[in-house]
């Protein structure tokens, strides 16, 4: 620390302090260099990370790591060197040394350019990668370089919140109520107050103050109120952190009530944290100063100290999760070699219907009674044997959506139904000049909650897992959920979790719940697949039926698409 070198060519010095910051363009650099002096963000190191010829932001985190001067790591990234390295260091970073990294990351990647064709594969695109990969090592992403330095005070500042729940402590009801929206929108919990905490509050405030959360001083608020309110919320065992707002009216000394806030929360002597929203201060104002001085963070506005509390909140509740373990299946992958060998050997991009199902078959995902078949007279044969109703459905490398196209033959209850699907699909196949069909008979599955479950080669991080729930939810909704591999239990628990829907998987209104334990499994063992077949471009269960526990959850739609490298 009694050495320092500058050696850029930027022409501001920052202020020393704990956060270390990288940053992939060098001209952000300058403006990140001016911005951190003017909020009074002190850095342990700033680096312009140029074209990374030879230090990479990997080579900086490790660094950091270790770095004692080091508390909190801020990127600004265009692209990752190597995706896997960084999950893993940042996992150890944000794990291990308990140090938050927060991240904007822009360039969004280019969806490949050959299209995507699987709904996995399509929705997949984007930035979703970038975002499976930082949630899955706890980095905490920022939409703007602006949010970036909001967290950046708040977490180079404070402690980390014990728990979510808010006290919020105004002399103005509009931003009080300001705050709580934000609040409440950024998952925190207004806490409810102790009969003490009123008490004491109620003694130095006038009548017409509210002494619930939010508590409301009026306009009227002294310095001293300040002091004892203040000092209240934070010894409030229900109270994990403060958000004390002030606007500034012309009778009440600015500097008073700054100093007042100051003592009341040093008075208190609790590891909560403080955020302060003093509106209507410059930054030169000398309560500014004094409040930085103090280190308290200040925020213009509630929405964005809500936020930096809730991002806070977030990091202790992901230190506090248990991390997860890999799983390990017992599965037949000579089976699926075969399987993918032969289609290889076919010159075949797309498995057939039945090779993709005994691919499943072989890593223990359950699926439909199925069979491939090209006359009738077999279909029958099969359904005779299975019982009905029966699906009957093409199964042709040329034709990737079988609905689209009528290929799909539902509810079929007699031998005389299943001749009828069958010419109106050979009908379909020569209208649409397909050659290479066959057919698939499958058990007409009753009653289960369509969902989709798949994965997709992204070019910068690797495998994706994804999951949703099947129809309008995926295809208008996009309610689907992410996660790198490969992924541990825990995150196969948390993308079934994340996925708006989950209340229809959890049991809604009376509905059964239905089997999620063999969900995550299904979603582990497809991790397992494409991490032990690389050559897996993209792949999905669309539908996968979930049933409730012991009746029969499978898959009856399954693609899988292999990469021509
Ligand atoms: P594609 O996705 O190519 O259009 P699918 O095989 O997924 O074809 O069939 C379309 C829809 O038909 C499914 O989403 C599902 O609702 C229904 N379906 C298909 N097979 C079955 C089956 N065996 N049992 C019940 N419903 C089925
Ligand atoms: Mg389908």
């Amino acid at each position: 620390p009694k050495v320092r070198l500058d050696a850029s060519f930027g022409s501001t010095l920052p202020l020393g302090g704990n956060a270390a910051f990288a940053s992939q363009s060098g001209a952000l650099g300058e403006i990140v260099l001016a911005t951190a002096k003017a909020v009074r963000l002190g850095l342990s190191h700033f680096v312009s990370l140029g074209n990374r010829a030879d230090v990479s932001s990997n080579d900086l985190l490790e660094f950091w790591a270790d770095d004692p001067e080091t508390g909190v790591i801020m990127l600004y990234l265009e692209s990752f060197g190597n995706p896997r390295h960084f999950g893993r260091i940042a996992r150890e970073v944000t794990r291990q040394r308990g140090k938050p990294i927060l991240a904007v990351k822009s360039g969004r990647t280019r969806q490949g350019a050959r299209a995507a064709s699987s709904h996995t594969g399509s929705l997949a695109g984007g930035d979703r990668a970038a975002s499976a990969l930082f949630k899955s090592c706890g980095v905490i992403r920022c939409d703007t370089v602006a949010e970036l330095f909001d967290l950046g005070r708040g977490f180079c500042t404070q402690p980390l919140p014990g728990g979510k729940r808010v006290g919020i402590l105004t002399n103005a009801g509009g931003p009080g109520i300001m705050a709580t929206d934000a609040a409440v929108h950024f998952g925190l919990d207004m806490a409810d107050l102790q009969p003490d905490t009123q008490v004491t509050m109620r003694k130095v405030l006038p009548v017409e103050a509210s002494v619930a959360n939010p508590v409301d001083m009026i306009a009227s608020a002294t310095a001293p109120q300040y002091r004892v309110c203040s000092e209240a919320l934070l010894r409030d065992p229900g109270v994990d952190a403060l958000l004390a707002i002030f606007v500034s009216p012309i009778v009440t000394d600015k500097l008073q009530v700054t100093r007042a806030l100051i003592e009341g929360v040093q008075a208190a002597g609790q590891n909560k944290p403080v955020l302060a929203c003093f509106m209507g201060f410059d930054a030169q104002d000398e309560g500014i100063t004094l409040l930085a001085d103090a280190g308290i963070p200040n925020y213009p506005f509630p929405d964005a100290a809500a936020r930096t509390l809730a991002a806070m909140h977030r990091f202790q509740a992901y230190r506090d999760e248990p991390e997860g373990k890999p799983v390990r299946f017992k599965v037949d992958k000579a089976k699926a070699k075969a399987l993918i060998d032969g289609a290889k050997a076919q010159g075949r991009e797309w498995l057939d219907g039945a090779a993709a199902m005994e691919l499943l078959q072989a890593y223990g995902v359950p699926t439909v009674e199925s069979r491939r078949v090209h006359t009738p007279d077999e279909a029958i044969a099969f359904a005779d044997a299975l019982g009905y109703p029966v699906v009957l459905k093409l199964d042709s490398e040329q034709v990737v959506h079988k609905s689209d196209v009528g290929g799909v033959k539902v509810d079929l209850r007699s031998p005389g139904e299943i001749k009828g699907a069958f010419w109106d699909l050979q009908q379909r196949l020569n209208e649409l000049g397909v050659t290479d069909a066959a057919f698939l008979v499958q058990r007409m599955v009753a009653g289960g909650q369509e969902t989709i479950i798949g994965a997709v080669a992204d070019e910068t991080v690797g495998h994706l897992l994804m999951f949703g729930l099947g129809g309008v939810f995926v295809e208008l909704m996009k309610d689907v959920a992410f996660a790198v591999h490969p992924l541990t239990d825990a995150d196969a628990d948390r993308m079934l979790r994340e996925v708006r829907g989950w209340p229809l998987l959890a049991g809604h209104r009376g509905s059964a719940p239905r089997d999620v334990a063999l969900l995550r499994e299904v979603l582990l063992r497809l991790d397992q697949l494409v991490g032990d077949f690389p050559v897996i471009a993209e792949m999905d269960l669309n539908p996968f039926m979930a049933a409730p526990v012991g009746q029969g959850s499978v898959a009856v739609d399954a693609r899988v698409r292999l990469s021509s490298r």
